[in-house]
């Protein structure tokens, strides 16, 4: 902890830690300590880990990166950082993010974006660390903490995940809670374990997972012991590879990355099978009408009187001039897009042609992937990213759909409520990190887990 903790004061460019609680940190790792010597060590005692700022923690700024939510400060714990901590965990701080979890390289945070300890290269150009869970990423790669704490909404695990060399599982929808999460799309939203083996991954999803009657839509089922799943034994394994995901202008590294991840699993015995999951262009644009939908409601709640922030107000302003101002004020450019469009596809005449119509395509890609595994398919390997980390203004200066692609192979898993695990497997061209994304069968994240083990 203490290493940590001065790794982190000594890596404030990466702007990845928000907030920092080196007494919180201090004081559970002397609680640690008293433990192991008692030999009651649960099974993350005294690790130290950080939390992305999407998770609620009580009396610690909690502010989604978002400037609406300055000074709110959590009477509670969330589920999972309260697991987490009786798992024996030490929270180091809070980390950066893209604002709602909204955006794919970090760069809407109000508190600025943090940066990937990656480079191209000799090229000091600086790059994303993804987004998401952006700080989360860039503080597992530069090594300023064990493991940290990230959410998945689209991507949001996955991708800053492969920009950053290190493994980012989303869990089956339904497997962690959500209780104490700041909700985005709530239909879509899971959170999971960014960490730099699968080993950890699956040690950290065990303390993350179980049954919270918080969350109604919290699985009540047993919890596996993960790590006991990794023994390397993937013989007989049925590894679909879907076709639809070899898209127009993938670039050469990503696809030999593809091809020498199958190979590599076909050499450790399983079975490679060319696959179809025909709907899966229609996922992009079906996402963002649900996630901007959802967002929008979810998003009401923020109105200037409940939590953080509100706008100073003229004489004479009413209720209305509070909301408006306190919003216009207190929310981002890329959030009031999500709720504009979300507001647009929830209205009376085109709810039936936008959101309507996105629950139907979202049916029919959950329907793709259930065929393929009853065909036998054990798990589903693609590309997790479309390229390696961009560079910082490289995509947001463009129009928004450019940032949005970069969600392609990875949003189906949400839309179909599938666990997906991404696991650094090789370097592009320019020495940048890379990952291939694994899809699993529902709940089986225990088999999905032992297949990555093996690409790993
Ligand atoms: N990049 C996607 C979006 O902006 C996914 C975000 C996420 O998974 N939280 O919506």
């Amino acid at each position: 902890t203490e290493a940590c903790l001065k790794a982190i004061d000594g890596a404030g460019a990466l702007n990845a830690f928000v907030h920092h609680t080196p007494e919180i940190a201090l004081e559970r790792a002397a609680e640690a300590d008293k433990r192991i010597a008692a030999g009651d060590a649960p099974d993350m005692c005294g690790l130290p880990i950080g939390i992305k700022d999407l998770f609620c923690t009580e009396g610690v700024p909690s502010q989604a990166a978002s400037r609406i939510l300055e000074g709110f400060l959590p009477q509670y714990e969330s589920t999972i950082t309260a697991q987490l901590k009786s798992a024996g965990a030490v929270m180091l701080g809070k980390l950066n993010m893209d604002e709602f979890a909204m955006g794919s390289s970090n760069e809407t945070s109000v508190y600025g974006n943090a940066v990937n300890p990656w480079r191209r290269g000799n090229d000091d150009t600086q790059l994303t660390p993804g987004g998401s869970s952006g700080g989360s990423a860039s503080a597992v790669a530069a090594d300023l903490c064990l493991a940290a704490t990230g959410t998945d909404t689209g991507g949001s695990i996955r991708q800053p995940a492969a920009f950053t060399g290190i493994v980012g599982i989303k869990p089956t929808y339904g497997r962690c809670s959500r209780w104490g999460v700041v909700a985005f799309a709530s239909s879509l939203d899971q959170a999971g374990p960014m960490t730099k083996t699968v080993r950890d991954s699956a040690i950290m999803l065990g303390a993350m997972c179980g049954h919270d009657p918080k969350d109604s839509t919290s699985a009540d089922l047993p919890v596996p012991d993960f790590e006991a799943a990794l023994t390397g034994d993937i013989r007989g394994r049925k590894i679909g590879i879907p076709r639809e995901y070899r898209m127009e202008g993938m670039p050469a590294d990503i696809e030999k990355l593809w091809d020498d991840g199958a190979a590599m699993l076909r050499d450790a015995g399983a079975e490679i099978v060319d696959i179809s999951l025909p709907h899966t262009k229609y996922a992009l644009p079906a996402y963002y009408v649900i996630a901007p939908a959802e967002a929008s409601s979810n998003l009401a709640r923020y109105d200037g009187v409940r939590f953080g922030h509100r706008a100073r107000l003229d004489h004479g302003d009413g209720i209305t001039e509070m909301y408006e101002k306190t919003r216009a004020e207190g929310f981002g450019t890329e959030v009031q897009r999500r709720v504009m469009v979300g507001t647009y596809v929830l209205s009376a005449g085109f709810y039936d042609a936008y959101y309507n119509r996105a629950r139907k395509v979202r049916t029919l890609i959950k329907k793709d992937f259930e065929d393929v595994f009853a065909q036998g398919i054990d798990a589903i390997l693609t590309p997790a990213t479309p390229s390696a980390a961009f560079g910082l203004g490289e995509m947001s200066d463009a129009d928004p759909v450019q940032m949005y692609l970069n969600d392609v192979f990875t949003v189906t898993v949400n839309m179909a409520g599938l666990p997906g695990i991404a696991v650094p497997t090789g370097l592009d061209k320019q020495g940048l990190p890379l990952g291939l994304q694994l899809i699993g069968r529902p709940w089986e994240e225990a088999d999905l887990l032992s297949s990555a083990y093996a690409l790993e």
